[in-house]
């Protein structure tokens, strides 16, 4: 398929998935601590995939979407395997950086998710075009980001796709697809890789969907464009998730963003230290459930993120860092 090709496809296919409804009212009186109850709840796992973003979403009535897929063939498929993913309705691609889209082309070919999402961005590699070559090849739906927000029904899970900011040609980060969650009261901030110019067009034209999300997932591995403390008073959030390599070469999460954190009283949780992370929400509460340790500890403060960080990290093999041509 040539470029002009792959770029006329997702031209032409806009498939506007039709927003069916909210968590049901009647989900009873849950608040904190968790007390379980009759539904599912719904599910946020952040894999643990090296230096690379992959996130999982699973809906109380079993629907799937997986937002990007780490930068290697193997991680993503070890990793929904790992979770016991059987089917995917909808995968995402934030951006186009191979941190992201790696492990996306096996992911397709092995589960056929239903819909592709990714944005019109020119930046593209042979790597990425054979990604849209198996999109094609699967019959998938492609759908993008338009110039308005778009609503995306994850069974009563809704992701609001972003508008598109005005494309960086210099910097493909900046051309990030922006999502937020939202599940009842409960709500997650996927801003992919966005840095600051990407950012601050959000908050000028989507301030309400960036504004008091319960967890933010820190934007570019916890690099120090990927959060500022305007940001940080913007959205708001009870906790912070990343998704990095375990010494990675990029010094991902950068100090300063640590300190931000730190300073805001907002806990840190990353994939370099503590693994996979998956937070559970019946809509009103949440708490982390993985990894376990920190689970028994409810909703967590930095000082038990760090104490179970340190004795995962001691008795976990190293991990050699994995090496991306990404900053
Ligand atoms: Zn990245």
């Amino acid at each position: 398929m040539t470029i002009k090709r792959s770029i006329r496809l997702f031209a032409l296919v806009l498939v506007t998935l039709a927003f069916t409804g909210m968590p049901p009212a009647s989900r009873g009186q849950w608040s904190w601590p968790w007390s379980g109850g009759p539904a599912s709840p719904a599910v946020v796992a952040v894999l643990d995939v090296g230096q690379g973003d992959a996130i999982l979403v699973r809906s109380p009535e079993g629907k799937t979407a997986l937002i990007d897929a780490g930068p290697t063939r193997e991680g993503a498929v070890t990793a929904l395997k790992r979770e016991g993913i059987r089917h995917l309705d909808l995968v995402a691609i934030s951006h186009h950086h191979s941190d992201h889209y790696g492990g996306m082309e096996e992911v397709i070919r092995q589960w056929k998710p239903r819909y592709f999402l990714a944005s019109r961005s020119g930046h593209s590699t042979k790597t990425y075009l054979k990604l849209l070559q198996a999109v094609e090849a699967e019959g998938i739906t492609a759908i993008q980001p338009t110039s308005r927000p778009r609503k995306i029904a994850l069974g009563s899970v809704e992701l609001t796709v972003f508008a598109q900011a005005p494309e960086d040609r210099r910097e493909e980060n900046n051309n990030s697809v922006g999502i937020r969650l939202k599940y009842g009261s409960f709500s997650v901030l996927l801003p992919g890789d966005g840095e600051s110019p990407e950012r601050r067009w959000w908050l000028e034209h989507e301030p309400d969907l960036v504004r008091d999300c319960t967890i933010l997932k820190l934007a570019h591995h916890g690099s120090r464009n990927g959060t500022d403390a305007h940001w940080l008073d913007a959205v708001r959030p009870e906790l912070a998730v990343a998704s990095m390599g375990r010494n990675n070469e990029f010094g991902h999460p950068h100090p300063e963003t640590v300190s931000l954190l730190r300073r805001a009283g907002i806990p840190l949780l990353r994939t370099d230290r503590l693994g996979t992370i998956a937070i559970e929400s019946d809509g009103r509460s949440w708490k982390v459930v993985r990894p376990a340790l920190l689970a028994r500890r409810g909703r967590p403060t930095q000082d038990d993120v760090d104490r179970v960080a340190a004795s995962t990290t001691d008795d976990a093999p190293t991990k050699p860092a994995r090496r991306t041509r990404v900053r």
